[in-house]
């Protein structure tokens, strides 16, 4: 089979001077694709800008071969990273929002701020920069747009209360955005990486760290972005040269009331609650509508008690 290529694509990467943008870049420019290079070029914690994180990753693009340009506004103009594609390339095809900073505080010490800024990049920017970009995909009908979540959404994280939300956040916005874009063949997929970077060098174990390369989930990400891929409205994890697809699942449940003219009460949930909470053949629910179908079939149960 052939090999995947970009040709022809304009792509825009987020926080690309460092870590797994960077990779997302160097990838997407070996493969023909015009890359943006976006990067506010500021500190782990958000603090502070400089032009040399992305121009030292369109230099190594350059130098491969490829072509690049470089982009210093924050995602929170993400209008702006979408028009330096449109301004220097004329298009743009695949939008991967990757920016992000760390404010960890334990729940009760997180300030205003520590909330905001972190909710600023990581929510407000994806939203932002897929906002700009989505009219010129709908257009075209043809786009491709990763989200960025976390373990630290999908399951929480002790001092990340903030950078949970905001992760958790994303995995909601890209459903949404997958579901509105579907037919204009706009897919949109989130992926949850564990990898090396400045964000992880003081949380993973140094053994660990060495064999977490983000060069091993940039294929990953690029695959999601392909004209052939299929794939729209997943949350993909990828770590250490291994992807499996993540899934929020529904237990089976319980009736609480056995007829329709029954009231619940608080004694009927707690003689139920091992059912409710029994996962055992839980399912994934395709759409907001098969919930409320099963919803219609469980009143329709209740109204005609066996
Ligand atoms: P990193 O710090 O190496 O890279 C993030 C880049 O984003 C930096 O170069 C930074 O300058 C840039 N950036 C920060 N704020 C920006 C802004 N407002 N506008 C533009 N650029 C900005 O970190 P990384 O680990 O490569 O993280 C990339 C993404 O992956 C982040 O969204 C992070 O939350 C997510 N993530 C990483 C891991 C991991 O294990 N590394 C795990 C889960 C999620």
């Amino acid at each position: 089979m052939a090999d995947l290529r970009f040709d022809g694509r304009v792509v825009v990467v987020t926080g690309a001077g460092a870590g797994l943008g960077r990779a997302y870049a160097l990838l997407f420019g070996s493969r023909g694709a015009k890359v943006v290079v976006n990067d506010l070029g500021g500190g782990r914690h958000g603090d502070g800008s400089s032009s040399k994180a992305a121009d030292s990753v369109v230099d190594e693009i350059k130098r491969n071969g490829g072509i690049a340009v470089a982009d210093y506004n924050s995602v929170v103009d993400g209008d702006k990273v979408i028009k330096t594609a449109l301004d220097n390339f004329g298009r743009i095809d695949v939008l991967i929002n990757n920016a992000g900073i760390l404010r960890d505080k334990s729940f009760v010490r997180i300030s205003d701020q520590d909330w905001d800024l972190v909710h600023n990049v990581h929510l407000k920017g994806s939203f932002k920069a897929t906002q700009a970009a989505f009219p010129v995909f709908k257009k075209q009908g043809y786009g491709r747009i990763v989200m960025t979540s976390s373990n630290s959404g999908l399951y929480g994280n002790f001092g990340q209360a903030n950078y949970s939300a905001a992760k958790m956040g994303l995995v909601g916005l890209a459903s949404t955005v997958a579901i509105e874009g579907a037919k204009s063949n706009i897919h949109c997929n989130v992926i949850v990486p564990t990898a090396a970077s400045r964000l992880t060098e003081d949380i993973l174990p140094p053994d660990l760290y060495a064999e977490l390369k983000p060069e091993l989930i940039a294929p990953v990400v690029a695959y999601l972005c392909h004209e052939s891929c299929e794939e729209n409205g997943s949350i993909i994890e990828s770590a250490a040269g291994w992807a499996g697809k993540c899934t929020i699942v529904r237990a089976k449940g319980n009736l609480l009331r056995s007829k329709i003219s029954d009231i619940v009460t608080v004694e009927n949930v707690r003689d139920s609650w091992e059912k409710v909470t029994d996962i055992t053949g839980a399912e994934r629910l395709a759409s907001i509508q098969e919930a409320t179908g099963q919803l219609m079939s469980d009143l329709e149960r209740l109204s005609n008690p066996t």
